[in-house]
């Protein structure tokens, strides 16, 4: 007779944990700001920006506005990207990415992914291209919007190959990869222009909504300065079309306190993964890591033929699990039938949506957790996936 392991219950977040864990240092951060009297932006904001430049690439600029599908926007808008133009994505993203190429006025045209990776196939991405470019209507794709999806960078030296030869502008969505990494540089650090999400749950996360953008161009990071502020050069005089985006002071505040740890939760987020990958790789397909890649696993997902079997044995072990995503942006009500397809459809798109699945994946996870994670996945002698 085997011993009874302790199991226990483990949900896909537990975000209560972000302010139990660092609670005397939020108080610190938002008492400082409500006595301050200064609410939109300040010196919170400004000393935020500097931070956060400074993890991810000293000295490039950036621009913190109000969520993550505004950074993709405001990004594009500040590259001059705008009605008429088309911008190369894929479909296998969250539905964010596209919003915000179509908020800007400009048409998506979805190119699949790699299967290994979940992320652009740079190859499918020159064939659109070619052919788009002999084709009667000639569109003029003017940027690509590439997803370092779940935390896993794209094929860097790939993309800045393609967007070279064909004079395209390169917006890394860095939404999920805050602190990912290739040749031992951040990603955020290689296109025109990259975009981040602070959303609660992502690798860099906020008590609300907010985002930010690295720009390569300091002009591209005056415009857009311009832009998140009603298109103001000067208090009350707009010299462009602009918005209201910005990231509020309590925000940033709260956004400095968790930049202090974000370098030690990524690495408990590595250590997690290696369990993961040592217990969990003989079945079933764990993350696939390229070459010179560090990846940030904002989300553990692996890939399975029967998933919903997978997930309800794991289900019944009381472990939750998640689908990102289950239905591609082209197959979505809102897209379905009206948006511009890459070369040679979506096959790989199609079969990650039918097989991905996001196990429990973030820093305050305990032993006990990562354990019942595990045995909640594996088959035992009494059942078999
Ligand atoms: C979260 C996310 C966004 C949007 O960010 P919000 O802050 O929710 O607006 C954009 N792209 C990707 C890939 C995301 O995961």
């Amino acid at each position: 007779m085997t011993a009874v392991l302790e199991s226990v219950d483990v949900p896909m977040m537990a975000l209560g944990r972000v302010y139990q864990r660092y609670r005397s240092e939020f108080d610190a951060a938002w008492q400082r700001v409500m006595e301050r009297g200064t609410y939109v932006l300040g010196s919170e904001v400004e000393a935020f920006e500097e931070e956060f430049s400074a993890w991810c690439d000293p000295g490039r600029p950036v621009v913190s506005v109000a969520s993550g599908t505004d950074a993709v926007l405001l990004a594009l808008r500040s590259l001059g990207i705008g009605p008429g133009d088309h911008v190369a994505t894929v479909s296998h993203t969250a539905v964010a990415t596209v919003a915000a190429i179509e908020l800007a006025g400009a048409v998506p045209i979805l190119i699949d992914i790699e299967p290994r990776t979940f992320t652009i196939d740079v190859q499918k991405l020159e064939d659109t291209l070619n052919q788009l470019q002999s084709g009667p209507s000639r569109p003029k794709v003017r940027a690509v919007v590439p997803v370092h999806l779940y935390g896993h960078p794209c094929d860097i030296d790939g993309l800045l190959g393609v967007c070279e030869r064909y004079g395209v502008q390169l917006l890394e969505d860095c939404a999920q990869a805050h602190g990912a990494s290739f040749k031992g540089r951040k990603v955020g650090s290689f296109g025109a222009a990259a975009a981040f999400s602070f959303y609660p749950t992502k690798n860099l996360g906020a008590f609300g909504d907010g985002g930010a953008i690295t720009f390569s161009d300091e002009r591209h990071a005056q415009t857009c300065r311009a832009l998140r502020q009603y298109g103001w050069r000067e208090r009350y005089f707009s010299d462009l079309a602009g918005f209201n985006s910005r990231l509020d002071e309590l925000q940033a505040a709260l956004l400095r306190v968790r930049m202090r740890h974000i370098d030690e939760e990524i690495e408990v987020r590595r250590k997690i993964a290696a369990r993961y990958n040592h217990d969990l790789r003989e079945f079933l397909e764990v993350p696939f890591l390229r070459a010179q890649c560090e990846h940030a696993y904002h989300l553990y997902v692996i890939r399975h033929a029967e998933r919903e079997k997978l997930r309800a044995r794991a289900s019944s072990r009381g472990v939750s699990t998640a689908i990102h995503y289950p239905a591609p942006v082209h197959m979505q009500r809102a897209y379905a039938g009206r948006l511009r397809i890459g070369a040679g459809g979506l096959d790989a798109t199609e079969r990650a949506a039918r097989e991905v699945l996001s196990i429990p994946m973030h820093p305050f996870l305990t032993d006990i957790e990562v354990e019942s994670v595990i045995r909640g996945l594996r088959a035992d002698e009494r059942s078999s996936v």
